[in-house]
């Protein structure tokens, strides 16, 4: 959703609070879908700092289903998510232009709030996800998944190293 900017600046140390809903569904990261499976409304600030600085606060929980990189279980991530940004809106030309090209959810008085919220998601995108710490993973063998008990399958022919050091071993024997 869009949020104009222009009536906070209509004064000096003027200061905006929303709760403005989500429209964010689903977040698209390296070209895969996570679905946003639950979300709060984003609780909005925005203080008319003076001669058209914002400063931009806004607060918002959002979980996402993100598969487990081990195992491929479902896993609701949560991002507690607190943004605090100052913008200057009276800086023109060059300069302008480049902050605008860093933070595109700002176009011109328009803040778009699921862009902003987005963006942060993204900057907060775990490196690994785990259903748990210790999560078996599945068997590279049969596909079965390890966290729900061990499988039948001979691993020792999965490794042939591991297969020609038994090899060793039995002949010896
Ligand atoms: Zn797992
Ligand atoms: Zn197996």
């Amino acid at each position: 959703m869009l949020f104009d900017l222009t009536e906070v600046l209509s004064g000096e140390n003027k200061v905006i609070q929303r709760e403005i809903p989500l429209e964010l569904n689903a977040i698209t990261y390296q070209q895969e879908e996570f679905p946003i499976v639950a979300k709060t409304p984003v609780s909005l600030t925005v203080t008319h700092v003076g001669k058209k600085e914002v400063l931009i606060e806004a607060e918002a929980k959002v979980t996402v289903r993100i598969p487990c990189d081990r195992c491929l279980a479902d896993v609701g991530k949560v991002f507690h998510l607190n943004i605090s940004r100052g913008f200057d809106l009276q800086v023109e030309g060059e300069t302008r232009r480049r902050e605008l090209d860093e933070c595109s959810f700002l176009d011109g008085f328009q803040l778009d709030v699921d862009l902003m919220i987005f963006n942060e998601i993204i900057l907060n995108w775990p490196m690994k996800v785990l259903c748990r710490e210790d999560c078996r993973g599945i068997c590279r063998k049969c596909g079965k998944n390890l966290n729900e008990g061990a499988c039948d399958c001979d691993m020792t022919e999965l490794d042939p190293r591991m297969a020609k050091i038994l090899d060793i071993f039995n002949n010896s024997r």
